[in-house]
């Protein structure tokens, strides 16, 4: 089973839609596929697929947090003035914790004189498996509002969909990462057998994708470009291309120009490729797709 991630060294980039387009396209064209949104603050390729009916939903825990037994507390604020996040109030003379301030550090568990206090395992998301109106299954973590540790939930994201692929029988996971250069996006990287890195022509697009390749290149996995809104600058265009071919290496799979299709196809919720089989983006994303399959799954 190979693993394909789409990743990006930003967000607003175009990921989720290379992502799904090539999702459905694999599914179309008889290759067994599991997708996974390992983008778990913003998790957007089911939405990208039309969203899809919950085969199960499973809650992780991740972090902790303390919490305070009010017949223990004798009010003598040590906690209050010892927690390092300002994450415990005084309320009317009780102590109490807010919970989206807390790491779950222990500090107040110390200090507590009456032992008070418990830090316990808190729920950090929820991961979805969901059927697809195209007929794979997709995986999705959903962080929780103030959350963190992501790193953690994209780690369960992948292995669910891992398991989800051995299960069936798939050839593929198709993986929606992670912006960025953080935990989430290493977890997302992964494991994977063939990375998408997903650009524009913007000065910050590329700075964002050199500092992305340093952690890719860290993982040796075989890369391919694909530069989206590619008539934004003809002028920085070339400077993309020629970086990524003769200093990086990597070979540019497609270059999809501004198309308003995308935008409709997103408001719809439809692959572009899909809405419009026949737009200018469609039909280059389909290209890619192609190419992906050729050389990732023979
Ligand atoms: S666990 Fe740490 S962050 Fe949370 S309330 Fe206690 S001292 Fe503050
Ligand atoms: S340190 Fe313990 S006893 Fe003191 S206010 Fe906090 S929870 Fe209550």
């Amino acid at each position: 089973m190979k693993e394909i991630v789409v990743v990006s060294g930003k967000g607003g980039v175009g990921k989720t839609t290379v992502a799904a387009s090539l999702a459905v396209f694999l599914a179309k064209t008889g290759t067994k596929i599991v997708a996974a949104d390992a983008d778990v603050d913003a998790p957007d390729l089911l939405l990208a697929l039309g969203g899809g009916r919950t085969i199960s939903s499973t809650e992780i825990k991740a972090s902790e947090k303390a919490t305070i037994d009010e017949s223990k507390c004798t009010e003598c604020g040590n906690c209050v003035s010892a927690c390092p996040f300002g994450a415990i109030v005084m309320d009317n003379h009780r102590p109490t914790v807010v919970r989206l301030m807390c790491e779950g550090c222990g500090v107040c568990k110390v200090v507590c004189p009456v032992d008070a206090v418990e830090v316990k395992k808190a729920v950090t998301g929820t991961l979805k498996i969901e059927d697809t109106k195209y007929g794979f299954p997709s995986v999705t973590g959903y962080l929780r509002l103030g959350e963190h540790n992501s790193g953690y939930l994209v780690a369960s994201v992948k292995n669910s969909g891992r398991k989800t692929a051995e299960d069936l029988g798939a050839k593929a996971l198709v993986v929606d990462a992670a912006p960025g250069i953080g935990c989430p996006v290493i977890a997302s990287i992964t494991g994977a057998s063939y990375v998408i890195a997903v650009t524009e022509p913007t000065p910050a697009a590329k700075r964002d994708l050199e500092r992305l390749v340093k952690v890719i290149k860290h993982f040796g996995v075989p890369v391919g470009v694909v530069i989206n809104k590619a008539n934004l600058s003809d002028d920085f265009r070339g400077v993309l291309e020629d970086w990524v071919k003769h200093e990086l290496g990597y070979q540019i799979l497609g270059e999809i120009p501004i198309d308003y299709e995308v935008v409709k196809a997103l408001v719809k919720m439809v692959p572009v490729t899909e809405f419009n089989p026949n737009a200018e983006a469609s039909k280059i994303l389909t290209a890619i797709a192609k190419r992906v399959k050729d050389e990732v799954l023979p």
